[in-house]
Formats: C-alpha cells, sequence, structure tokens
C-alpha cells in the first residue's frame, strides 16, 4: 500500500468506535451531575504555554512535543495534554471575574512523540476535568470518588489509586536541595537521563524504571515528610474527606507526575491488567497555574484519563459498548420494491431504530451476507404480498427463525425494544 498510517496513531471505527463514544457519553452524563460542563480548545496552542507550564527541563517539553512555525513564523505546538489550554481559556473567560468557581471537563486528541508499544500513542485521547476556585481539600476527594464512580460506571471492579503529597512552592525547594544533595552521592551509578534530571529537575528521578536508579530513589528522603504543616494539614483533610466518602487508596511516597505545575495533593490510578504503563488516570492539585499564566491566584485541580488505556480495561473487563437496540437489515428485491418500502424505512428511523437498507442493484443472497457481515439482529423482508397484507417478514439472524408478522404488531414489537 502506498501511504501507512503514521507511526503510534490509529483509526478507529466500529466496534472500537462505541467505547470512546460510551467513554464521551457517560462522562457528559455523570460530570454534569457534580457541576461540570464541557469545554473545547484547539488542538495546538502557543508553544510557550506548554514550556512554561509544563517545564523546561520535563520529558515532554524536552523530547516529546510536535512543535512547528506557522506560516507566519509563530511557534506553535500540538498539544501533549489538556490543562495548559483549559487555563489559558479559563483566563479568558469574562466570567471567572464574577465567580472564581469554574468546573471543567474535556475530551479530545493529546500528541506526544513517545516509543508506541501497547497504551501508549504518539496521538492518543484524553478525556479530562478541570476545577477552579476551590482551595477547601475536601474538593481533592471529591474529584477523586468523581473519577471512582466514573470508573465503576464501566463495570471495572478492580483498580490501585495512590497518592502522594509533593508539597507547594514554599516547600518544595528545600526538599529538591536535600534530594539533590542525596543523589550527587551516586551521580556516578546513574542513568544519563537522571544526571541530568539530578541538576535540572530532580523530582524526576522517580519516574525512572532503570533497575540501579531505583535501588537509589528507594533510599531517598520523602517529599511527603519535607511538606510544610499548611500542606501537611490540606493532605491529611484530604485523606478524612475520601474516607468519608469511602474511597480506598494507597499511600505511595514516591509518586511525583511529569510536570512541573503540581502542588500538595497527587494521585493516579493503577491497573495491573495494563502491563508496563500501568497508569490510566493522573491529577493532582495546580494552585500556582493560573497565576503563573497571569491571572489572579486561584487554586485549582483535575485530572485526565488515557481514553485508550480505560478501554483495554473495559476490554479486559468484559464491558460491553455496543449499543443494546436491536439493528436491521432490510433487504429490498429491486427498485420498485425500495420504492415501496423506503417510507417505512424511514418511519422506522424516525423512531430510533438503526436500519441499514440493501442495494437493490445487488442479488438476495449478497444482501442476506452482508447482513451477516454488518453484524445485524433481524432482516426484514417486504414483497408484493406482505405489502398487499399489511404484514412483514422478520428474520433472526441468530436463531434463523423466520415470522410473518403484521405491521402493527412489528410496530408494537420493535417499540417495546427501543425503550
Ligand atoms: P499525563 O498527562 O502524563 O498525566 O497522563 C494522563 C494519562 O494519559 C495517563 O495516565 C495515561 O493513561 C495517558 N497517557 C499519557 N501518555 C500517553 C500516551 N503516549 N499514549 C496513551 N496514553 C497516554
Amino acid at each position: 500500500m502506498k501511504y501507512r498510517i503514521p507511526k503510534g496513531t490509529v483509526d478507529l471505527y466500529s466496534p472500537h468506535i462505541h467505547y470512546s463514544q460510551a467513554v464521551y457519553s457517560h462522562a457528559c452524563h455523570l460530570f454534569t451531575r457534580y457541576g461540570f460542563s464541557e469545554v473545547v480548545t484547539p488542538v495546538f496552542e502557543h508553544t510557550d504555554i506548554f514550556v512554561r507550564s509544563i517545564g523546561e527541563s520535563s520529558d515532554i517539553v524536552h523530547k516529546e512535543m510536535y512543535t512547528f512555525n506557522d506560516r507566519s513564523g509563530r511557534s506553535l505546538t500540538l498539544r501533549p495534554e489538556g490543562t495548559a489550554g483549559v487555563v489559558r481559556a479559563y483566563l479568558g473567560n469574562k466570567q471567572t471575574n464574577v465567580d472564581a468557581h469554574q468546573r471543567w471537563f474535556y475530551f479530545g486528541p493529546m500528541f506526544r512523540y513517545e516509543r508506541p508499544q501497547k497504551g501508549r500513542y504518539r496521538q492518543f485521547y484524553q478525556l479530562g476535568v478541570e476545577i477552579f476556585g476551590c482551595e477547601n481539600p475536601y474538593y481533592d476527594a471529591e474529584l477523586i470518588a468523581l473519577l471512582a464512580e466514573y470508573i465503576e460506571s464501566f463495570q471495572i471492579p478492580e483498580y490501585d489509586l495512590k497518592i502522594n503529597n509533593i508539597g507547594c512552592k514554599e516547600c518544595r525547594p528545600t526538599y529538591n536541595r536535600q534530594l539533590q544533595e542525596y543523589l550527587s552521592r551516586y551521580t556516578s551509578q546513574l542513568c544519563n537521563d537522571c544526571q541530568y534530571r539530578l541538576s535540572h529537575n530532580p523530582l524526576r528521578v522517580f519516574d525512572c524504571k532503570n533497575k540501579a536508579c531505583r535501588q537509589i530513589w528507594e533510599e531517598a528522603p520523602l517529599i511527603h515528610e519535607a511538606a510544610c504543616p499548611s500542606c501537611q494539614s490540606h493532605y491529611e483533610n484530604a485523606l478524612f474527606w475520601l474516607d468519608q466518602l469511602d474511597v480506598s487508596y494507597v499511600q505511595d511516597p514516591f509518586l511525583v507526575r511529569g510536570f512541573d505545575y503540581y502542588t500538595r495533593l497527587v494521585f493516579e490510578f493503577c491497573s495491573n491488567k495494563l502491563g508496563a504503563q500501568d497508569a490510566f488516570l493522573g491529577g493532582g492539585r495546580y494552585d500556582n497555574l493560573v497565576e503563573e499564566f497571569g491571572g489572579k491566584p486561584t487554586p485549582a485541580l483535575g485530572a485526565s484519563f488515557g481514553v485508550e488505556r480505560l478501554i483495554l480495561l473495559m476490554k479486559e473487563y468484559e464491558y460491553s459498548a455496543q449499543p443494546d437496540i436491536p439493528f436491521y437489515y432490510f433487504v429490498v428485491f429491486d427498485r420498485e420494491n425500495c420504492r415501496q418500502n423506503v417510507p417505512f424505512i424511514q418511519w422506522m428511523r424516525r423512531q430510533g431504530y438503526p436500519v441499514l437498507i440493501g442495494d437493490y442493484n445487488r442479488s438476495l443472497k449478497y444482501q442476506f451476507k452482508e447482513a451477516d457481515r454488518k453484524n445485524a439482529d433481524y432482516v426484514l423482508i417486504r414483497g408484493e404480498n406482505e405489502i398487499a397484507e399489511d404484514t412483514i417478514q422478520v428474520k433472526n439472524i441468530r436463531s434463523s427463525q423466520q415470522d410473518n408478522i403484521s405491521l402493527s404488531e412489528f410496530k408494537q414489537q420493535a417499540g417495546s425494544n427501543n425503550t
């Protein structure tokens, strides 16, 4: 074939597409109940907003962004994550002057130049939630409880929720120095990436999977122990509310997130069914980001799902994303038979039944085979006799049972199937 799909990308169509439709529609339904509304931002932004928010020394900015100059020489970047664009949109929204508390969710493609593997792509989808203007730790817990409820709506029974306290801009610099001091004792044993991290962004060493580095960082001073009293109290209060909301979690002292903007409580949802890329949802607080973007000091928090990984879990636990209304295939004999049946078929579609109509230029055998290929539940036929007698032939594809029933009975039956 002449043109191949770009590495690390996929085409989405049925039946896979039913899963992402379910992800989006469940989100619209559930998140609305918690006061969220949808926000749609561009897939590209000025490069600067990602560099400043995610951090110059992060892996994403350092080596994974799709950055290009447009025809006027502006540097633009395909968004590697959703939060930065949403914060920019929040600041552009005059509403924030009246009421800082804003709850948004988004769904869309993100782009990172990563090495593709199971659950890791160069274009992937994220479903994200952001809450602005809420300092109270109750909201950290409420957000996590909402995410757990959402996951459970897909009958995913098992996952691990890890949480940690990574402090704020007051206490983190002291911790970073402690960590640097500790790591510099082992510089020569660290991998090249970690040697770079040691001087530029020491927290990132906790992401390193290299065995030798891991042995070193497992003995490092713990970040949550270095948190200031105000971060400690925020974290403890969030734990209190998680308990009240019946959310189970484990505290992971080594959990840090890939972006510089996170503060205080951070979390990740993982599953051992996902292989090496086991995190399918991550988030936390980012209390300084709005201010760093030029806004008033505004505490904020958010999270995002890797949609492909969530779908892997839905499949693993056999969640059925197929719409559960029957799918009909209408076989037509010829042009005239098609003409006579079209008003009825259009009526069915307007009532909400999915109906595919066969091509009258094709043989009956071809149409029956196509019905099978398309996974239809029923084949419908109305020839001269059925039209004269106001009846319809209904063939159940699974059981092969075929009945000739009155049109009014069919309408009644189809009506009860479609509730
Ligand atoms: P992050 O924006 O890095 O915090 O990631 C949030 C979630 O997005 C992760 O938990 C993953 O599930 C997902 N994710 C991140 N990078 C990729 C990728 N390259 N391919 C697929 N999913 C990803």
